[in-house]
């Protein structure tokens, strides 16, 4: 069949076919897509195995100077109460991370210039002595230097999604910034030797399956390490509160596709897929995915961290959480690894 065919070629060594990447987001149904979510699981299996590598997320701070459409944390929300976390909570996060065992503490914040490259050396350095965590941040785009800074004071690995690959959305949606500064941030951290993640959100407004084909292909371009692939989620007070949210398939779609197409690159199966649907997580963990990143923020500042409605129905105490999902994995055969 056509499926199968693109599905082959996509499975070859190079870049992926636009038109293949195309014709396989068109499919739209459970049915017609099972070929494509069974090759990438077995595609997983193959490159990086049965293991769901743990990640424990802090967000140390919900300030931030953008106006990023989407996002619940943008400057022009005054309706949100913001926080910033002392370094000493930073630190008692980060220790509570080790102690589940967890090997990779992942740091992210709004974009916030009260923690200046000096603060966060500082706090790096104090977190990879007193606990050897690897340690990945996601801070958004600053200048080269503070990279650099960054990546001496012991940081390993940074997240910084590409939100769309359509230069023209991502100017709409992120208002005063360009792809192209976020594509040299990109360079200029895979350079300086950093495990470099991308990404991009499925389901925004104006994004139609040519988009997503060029999401893929920049994935693969970028020789990201990893990928943050997840819905788009309506917040109440931005200006896409009245856009439909995403939907489950096309994300696992993308999934998939991005699986076959970069074969050992790390996919987390995202909070934002289970707020779309119960089984959301695992559905993805059955399509490509292997990553599970459990949030270790404070619970009174976790659900302050309001990207999108529905974050916080998921906000248990993470280590009960990681029980419950060792449970419903070892049910498919796969484990857990910190
Ligand atoms: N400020 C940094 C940045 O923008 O890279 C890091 C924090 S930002 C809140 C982390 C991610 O949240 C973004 O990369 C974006 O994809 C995601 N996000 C924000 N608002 C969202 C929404 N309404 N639905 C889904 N994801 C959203
Ligand atoms: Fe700020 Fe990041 Fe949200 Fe944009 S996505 S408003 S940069 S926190």
């Amino acid at each position: 069949s056509k499926t199968e065919e693109c599905l082959e070629r996509l499975q070859e060594a190079g870049p992926p076919r636009r038109e293949d990447l195309i014709a396989l987001l068109s499919l739209r149904d459970e049915k017609a897509l099972q070929p494509l979510f069974f090759a990438a699981d077995a595609r997983r299996k193959e490159t990086v195995g049965d293991v769901v590598h743990l990640r424990g997320i802090v967000e140390f701070s919900n300030y931030c100077e953008r106006n990023c459409l989407y996002c619940g944390l943008r400057q022009a929300n005054r309706q949100l109460k913001r926080y910033r976390m002392t370094d000493r909570e930073i630190l008692e996060a980060a220790f509570a991370v080790k102690r589940a065992n967890i090997g990779t503490l992942v740091l992210q914040s709004g974009e916030d210039p009260f923690y200046d490259a000096e603060k966060l050396c500082r706090l790096i350095e104090s977190i990879k002595r007193e606990t050897g965590l690897v340690i990945t941040l996601s801070l958004g785009e600053r200048p080269r230097e503070e990279y650099q800074a960054f990546r001496q004071a012991g940081a390993d690995r940074y997240l910084l999604k590409h939100e769309t690959a359509s230069p023209s959305l991502y100017h709409r949606l992120r208002p005063g910034s360009r792809l192209e500064n976020r594509l040299t941030c990109l360079g200029w951290l895979k350079d300086l030797g950093f495990e470099t993640g991308s990404g991009n959100m499925v389901g925004l407004p104006g994004q139609d399956a040519a988009v997503l084909a060029d999401d893929i292909s920049l994935i693969d371009s970028l020789n990201a390490d990893m990928a943050g692939i997840g819905p788009f989620l309506p917040h109440p007070q931005t200006p896409l509160s009245s856009c439909p949210p995403g939907e489950v398939l096309p994300v696992l779609t993308i999934l998939a596709l991005v699986r076959l197409t970069r074969p050992v690159i790390h996919l987390p199966a995202t909070t934002a897929m289970s707020v779309l649907h119960p089984e959301g997580r695992l559905k993805a963990l059955a399509s490509g995915a292997n990553v599970f990143m459990p949030d270790f923020t404070p619970p009174a500042y976790r659900r302050l961290y309001d990207l999108y409605p529905g974050r916080s129905a998921d906000s248990g105490d993470p280590l009960s959480i990681l029980n419950l999902l060792e449970k419903e994995l070892n049910r498919y055969g796969r484990t857990i690894l910190p």
